[in-house]
Order: structure tokens, then C-alpha cells, then sequence
């Protein structure tokens, strides 16, 4: 079967070459010029474990195709997916402007029976007006689905090979049946599939990023909590994630939760609930929290320095708003970084995936570097705002030598404050009693004697990977 895919953005790229990869011919369509000729000479535009593997398989065999013409794109496809960005606005209602654009490229180009399927997170009632403002441009039979998209960042790919399941919304019998034979190769131990009115469908995809998104709020008030009451937050989230009714996931506490989903959902679920004259409350507390969270975590920061950072330098461990990314849409870094340099502090930043995205973002207001010790020299803190892999169990003596003074601020409590305390650490976690190491005769806050720059360099040059410029440079992508 030939299936468009338009927008080969995370969901499209993905989609595309996971279609493709169950012998479909898929042709991938999208407004960004550069972007298009970029893929066509093979650079995959955006980091996604197991994405350049698995589009490189399906270019070989010739069953996936980019372009940005669309009367190259659209005539003969019996599929089209929808997967244009939805980005949030100021009122927290999408902005859909680059549905309806995709609308009425669909509308002009296809040439027969169509099945146009909505990846796209659209506001319940859009499938409606698409299937209106589609059908008086187009005498082609067509049925619009909405079918949105569950795949996380991260671990795209292998989300979307294995989906947990695939909701349709349609009363079309034939979409249903051409769905079902898309998404089959992926159902094969038991059919995982969820038909469904359009508008629930819909609906469905809003609320479960709100509903996740306020698991993570919950815990983090439960958080602030801890650290009033004298608990662990670890211990109360593996207390309340055992009982099974609750489980584990989306229960970190942490700096809250950001990307290109949750937060413009969120805004969203409760626009419509606003416009539905049916306050979406809960929502709205989740949103709050998150907020709060942010600016806790950046006044906690303030505060150890006595609420003057000028002239401080802060090492951030992460951009992407979670690990496995280079996406830094809304993500909680940025926030704590604009916030840290508005006080006048300096701002160096390390990330595996997102150097060049944040880059892009910060000009010259931060400087990236590409080496995750180099960026510790002489700095006053660490502020670790993602939990990529690689900082799980980093070498603390390097670390320590490396910093004017060891303090670090985890915005996702990746370290247990008692090793810390022992390793001579001032750590600062989320909901964690503060451990009273033994670096600190003053207590923990007590300055540090800076170390040398000699030494400083002399345990950089030591440190693997070390570009021998102090691993700071220039990012290319
Ligand atoms: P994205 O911004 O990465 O990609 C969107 C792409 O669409 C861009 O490359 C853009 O140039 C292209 N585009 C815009 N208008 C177009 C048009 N008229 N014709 C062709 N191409 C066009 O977006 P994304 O992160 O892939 O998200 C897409 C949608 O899927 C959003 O609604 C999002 O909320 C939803 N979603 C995203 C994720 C995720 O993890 N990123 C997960 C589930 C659902």
C-alpha cells in the first residue's frame, strides 16, 4: 500500500519508517525545505534511538521516499497520516494552523479513495472540521480517523514496533479495516486495537498526558512536603508505586515535567474544558505545581548563594527535557537556565544529544561544551537536569577536583545524599533530607578552598573523551 505521511517531524519520521519497515511504500512530505534535502543525503534531522538504523534499512529497500511537493506526495497514497506539529499558544488553546495548511494540501492533491488518519494531538471537534473543510475541496471518497499518536521520545522507535495500543476513532467501516491491516504486523500476539468514536479518540489523547502529567505534579508536591516534614520523597514513591493500583511510572519526583506534549496539553485540556464551561480543575493544579516546582527549585538555587549569582558559575548536566532526545520544547533546563542568567549568573551546559539545539537556543547568553567534566571547572555548582545515563554513575573525584566548590543541585534525585555526604558533596535533591557530609566543618553551604587551575587542568587532560580544549567548542549537527 502507498502511504503519505505529512510532516517528518518526530511522529512523521518515525511513523514513516515504521510503516514502511512492514513493506509499505511511504513517501514523506513536508513544508521544510531543508529539512526534505537534508534527509534525502541522509542526515536524520533528529535524535531518536534506533531512528537512523531503522530509516536506513527502509531507504535501502526503496519503501520510504521524502519530498516537499506535494502533487508528488499525495496522488496515489490510499493512506494519508497526518503528523504536523500542533504547538500550544498564549490562550493554551494549539495552534492549528499547520493542520489546516495540511488539510488543504490533502484536499488538492489526492486522487481516489482516501483514508486521512490524524496523528496530530488536535482539540476534540478538529477532525470534524478538517472532514468539512476537506470534503468542499476534494470529489475524491475519503474518510477522516482520528488516530493519535502514543509514542514517547526517547524510545520512539520501539514504542511505536511495539505499540501498548492503537486508538481509532472512525463510524467508517473501511477505514477501520484499512487501519487494521496497517497496524497488524504490530498487534500479532493480540489485537491492541481501540475503535472508537472520532471525539473520543480525541479526547482520549489529552487526557492521558494530563493525567500523567499530573502524576508527576502530584509527587511533586508530595516532595515539598518531604522536605517541610523531615521525609524521602524516594521512600514515599516506592511505598505508593508497589501498591499496584498505582505503580511506578511517571512518580519521579523531580524539576517537573516539560517537552513538546505535556505542557501544551495540558493548556489545552483545560481551554477546552473552559470553552465547555467545565473547569478541568484538576488539570489546572497540575499545571500550577509544575510551575511552582520550577521556581522552587531556581529560588533554592538563589538562596545557597544568598540570593546574589552574579558572577557565579553554574555547570547545567542536560538540556532535552528527558534523556534519549535532542528535543528541548519547553523543557524544564531552559526555564532554570533563562531564570539562572537573568540574575546575572554564568552558564555553561553539557548535553549528549542536545548540544546543538541549545546552541541554537541560548546564542551566546550560555556556552555548550561537549565534554561533561570539562564543564564542571571551576564552577560553583552543578544543577543536573536530566537524567541521561552517563550521569548516573559519573566519576565524583574527577568531578570534585574539577569545581571551585563542590555543590550540586539534582533536579532528579539521581544520587543518594549519604554517599554524597561521604564523597564530600554539598547535594541538594528533590524531597531528600539534606545529609551533613564530610567536607563541611561549617556544615554543608561552608566555601571551599578552590582548587589551583593547574589542577584543575591537570585532572581534566585526564578525563576520557576530553577534546584537549577543555571539551568546549564548536557544535556542529
Ligand atoms: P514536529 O514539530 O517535530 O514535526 C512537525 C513537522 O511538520 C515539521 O517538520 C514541519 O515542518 C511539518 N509541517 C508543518 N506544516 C506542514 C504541512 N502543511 N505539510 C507538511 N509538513 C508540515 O512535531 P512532532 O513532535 O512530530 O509532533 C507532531 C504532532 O504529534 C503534534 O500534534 C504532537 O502533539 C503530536 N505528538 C507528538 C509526540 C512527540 O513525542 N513528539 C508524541 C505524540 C504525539
Amino acid at each position: 500500500m502507498r502511504i503519505c505521511v505529512v510532516g517528518a517531524g518526530y511522529v512523521g519520521l518515525v511513523s514513516g519508517a515504521g510503516f514502511a519497515n512492514t513493506g509499505h511504500h511511504v513517501v514523506c512530505l513536508d513544508v521544510d525545505r531543508e529539512r526534505i534535502a537534508g534527509l534525502k543525503r541522509g542526515q536524520v534531522p533528529i535524535y531518536e534511538p534506533g531512528l537512523e538504523e531503522l530509516i536506513e534499512r527502509n531507504l535501502r529497500a526503496q519503501r520510504l521516499t521524502y519530498t516537499d511537493d506535494p502533487a508528488e506526495a499525495l496522488p496515489g497514497a490510499r493512506v494519508v497520516l497526518v503528523a504536523v506539529g500542533t504547538p500550544g499558544s498564549t490562550d493554551g488553546n494549539p495552534d492549528l494552523s499547520q493542520v489546516w495548511h495540511a488539510g488543504r494540501l490533502i484536499a488538492r492533491h489526492i486522487d481516489g479513495p482516501t483514508v486521512i488518519a490524524v496523528k496530530s494531538t488536535v482539540p476534540v471537534g478538529t477532525g470534524d472540521r478538517l472532514d468539512q473543510m476537506i470534503a468542499a475541496e476534494t470529489t475524491c471518497p475519503f474518510a477522516l480517523v482520528s488516530n493519535p499518536e502514543f509514542l514517547k521520545e526517547g524510545s520512539a522507535v520501539s514504542d511505536f514496533l511495539k505499540p501498548t495500543r492503537a486508538v481509532v476513532g472512525t463510524d467508517s467501516a473501511w477505514a477501520e479495516q484499512t487501519l487494521r491491516e496497517l497496524y497488524r504486523p504490530f498487534m500479532r500476539t493480540n489485537d491492541r486495537m481501540l475503535v472508537m468514536d472520532r471525539r473520543s479518540a480525541e479526547l482520549t489523547k489529552y487526557a492521558c498526558n494530563a493525567y500523567l502529567a499530573t502524576r508527576i505534579s502530584f509527587v511533586n508536591e508530595v516532595a515539598c512536603l518531604c522536605e517541610r516534614l523531615g521525609a524521602d520523597v524516594e521512600l514515599v514513591r516506592q511505598g505508593m508505586g508497589s501498591d499496584p493500583r498505582i505503580g511506578h511510572q511517571f512518580l519521579f519526583p523531580g524539576i517537573g515535567y516539560g517537552g513538546s506534549c505535556f505542557p501544551k496539553d495540558v493548556r489545552a485540556l483545560i481551554a477546552m474544558g473552559a470553552a465547555s464551561d467545565c473547569p478541568m480543575g484538576i488539570a489546572e493544579a497540575a499545571d500550577r505545581a509544575n510551575d511552582r516546582q520550577r521556581r522552587r527549585f531556581i529560588e533554592r538555587i538563589a538562596h545557597r548563594f544568598d540570593g546574589d549569582l552574579s558572577g557565579r558559575a553554574l555547570a547545567l548536566w542536560g538540556i532535552s527535557f528527558k534523556p534519549g532526545t535532542d528535543d528541548i520544547r519547553e523543557a524544564p533546563a531552559l526555564t532554570v537556565a533563562n531564570a539562572l542568567l537573568d540574575r546575572d549568573a554564568e552558564i555553561r551546559a553539557f548535553d549528549p544529544a542536545a548540544a546543538g539545539c541549545a546552541q541554537s537556543y541560548f546564542g551566546g547568553r550560555a556556552s555548550i561544551w561537549l565534554d561533561m567534566y570539562a564543564v564542571l571547572q571551576d564552577v560553583d555548582a552543578l544543577v543536573v537536569m536530566t537524567e541521561w545515563p552517563e550521569f548516573r554513575n559519573p566519576d565524583f573525584e574527577l568531578m570534585r577536583q574539577a569545581m571551585r566548590q563542590p555543590i550540586i543541585f539534582d533536579g532528579r534525585n539521581l544520587y543518594d545524599p549519604k554517599a554524597m555526604a561521604r564523597l564530600g558533596f554539598e547535594y541538594h535533591a528533590v524531597g531528600r533530607p539534606m545529609e551533613i557530609g564530610s567536607l563541611a566543618e561549617g556544615g554543608p553551604g561552608a566555601e571551599v578552598t578552590p582548587l589551583t587551575q593547574d589542577a584543575a587542568r591537570l585532572s581534566l587532560e585526564a578525563t576520557p573523551g576530553g577534546d584537549g580544549q577543555g571539551g568546549r567548542g564548536t557544535v556542529e549537527r
